[in-house]
């Protein structure tokens, strides 16, 4: 009975290259090597936790459809399906493209408990997410604009 043979190869063997891609898969700059790719808005935002105005970024109010990718190392981070009008002059998702996407921290920086939300693949400051999102999730991903990049669905 074929099922019942052991595989040709070693599954664990398997996890461990897999394990190993995603790490390998992350990103390091140095800050100058960063502060000449990215313009000034962009560097401040990923690279010092900056914060655009409200109301001022090119995505707050934008209905195109596409994928936002990460505007420092084009990392997938969110769907344009998952964007909601939340009010706030930055532009909101209920969830990452997957959880892989993006990594958070808690960030007690200017006396507030927020919980900031990264790029995976290059660490960059990308904004924070709360608990006060709509269905199905109830989160809300507050990005700015300056750290993102819409790819436009074809
Ligand atoms: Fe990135």
């Amino acid at each position: 009975m074929v099922f019942s043979q052991k595989l040709p190869f070693d599954l664990s063997q398997f996890e461990r290259v897999r394990r190993e891609e995603i790490v390998n898969d992350k990103i390091k700059k140095t800050d100058a090597e960063w502060s000449s790719e990215l313009d000034p808005l962009a560097y401040e935002v990923l690279r010092h936790k900056g914060t655009e105005r409200a109301f001022t970024g090119k995505y707050w109010d934008c209905h195109d459809l596409g994928t936002y990718v990460c505007a420092a190392c084009e990392n997938q981070l969110f769907s344009s399906d998952t964007k909601f009008e939340s009010g706030s002059g930055w532009p909101s998702f209920y969830e990452p493209l997957s959880q892989a996407s993006v990594d958070t921290e808690l960030d007690t920086s200017h006396g507030m408990r927020r919980t900031e939300v990264r790029c995976h693949r290059c660490g960059g400051h990308l904004g924070h997410v709360f608990d006060d999102g709509p269905e199905p999730t109830g989160q809300r991903y507050c990005m700015n604009s300056a750290a993102l990049k819409l790819v436009p669905k074809k």
